[in-house]
């Protein structure tokens, strides 16, 4: 038997508190392995939706529609565990580093999952030496460039050793040569992604597909290369043909 989509998502609707409709019924599956880029303007509901992917926003009275992690459902009850399959990495690193030292920062995620002793020492270790940080555990997270605080952010995700890994705006505020190292660090990880990004060049070189998402639903999922050569859909949802796409040939 075939296993389940990593990611089954069926006619997603969320409402914020005061009223915002910021999904509008959202429909798609994910394989596993697949990376997958996830574009849209500001404001389109790409945030939303990762959280979604993760349960931050499960149940609540504004949500409606299913989401499948790996075949199971979401809901309350097994939040825990479909948490341990999603790893999502936010947007800012300094939301999410907070401890004196990059080995606790790394060390949380496991600890949190119930893991102790030599087991999370051992994962901080790995997970630092997949980033391309092990000698890094000693450090203080908030003394680190930029490009060095979202490879520790990384580096606790992959602690957790998650099936599954979400990226809000991977590259943003990263100089070209974060944005390359970043890049290719992204590729060795063999998880299943859903980058959601304003980087079109990472999505060319990482994702073979992509999801466009505008107001709230998704207004196009296809082969990379195919949407965004589409200069008429790309610019009617405030998108751009990228640069990369004139000088290479499709694959
Ligand atoms: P994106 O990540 O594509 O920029 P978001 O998911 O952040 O989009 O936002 C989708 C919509 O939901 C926008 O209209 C935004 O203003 C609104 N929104 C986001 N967060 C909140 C919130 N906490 N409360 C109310 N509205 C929100």
């Amino acid at each position: 038997m075939n296993p389940p989509p990593a990611i089954e998502v069926q006619n997603l609707r969320y409402r914020y508190h005061d009223g915002t409709e910021a999904l509008g019924g959202v429909s798609f599956r994910i394989e596993p392995g697949e990376c997958v880029g996830l574009l849209g303007p500001n404001g389109s509901g790409k945030s939303t939706l990762l959280l979604h992917l993760n349960g931050i926003l499960p149940d609540e009275p504004g949500a409606n529609g299913t989401v499948r992690v790996n075949g199971a459902l979401l809901s309350r009850a097994n939040l825990e565990a479909i948490r341990r399959q999603v790893g999502l990495v936010f947007q800012d690193p300094d939301d999410q580093l907070f401890c004196p030292t990059v080995a606790e920062d790394v060390a949380f995620g496991p600890q949190q999952l119930g893991l102790v002793g030599s087991e999370v020492k051992h994962r901080v270790q790995r997970a630092l030496v997949q980033v391309g940080l092990p000698d890094f555990d000693q450090r203080t997270p908030h003394h680190l460039s930029h490009g060095e605080k979202r490879r520790v952010c990384l580096a606790g995700v992959l602690a957790c050793e998650p099936s599954i890994l979400v990226f809000d705006e991977p590259t943003s505020d990263l100089d070209p040569r974060g944005r390359r190292e970043f890049k290719a660090l992204l590729r060795q990880i063999p998880a299943t992604k859903v980058i959601a990004t304003h980087d079109l060049e990472l999505v060319v070189e990482l994702c073979r597909r992509v999801i466009v998402l505008d107001r709230g639903v998704i207004v196009a999922d296809g082969l990379t290369r195919v949407v965004l050569d589409d200069e008429p859909l790309m610019l009617a949802h405030g998108l751009e043909k990228p640069h990369i796409l004139f000088h290479r040939h499709p694959h």
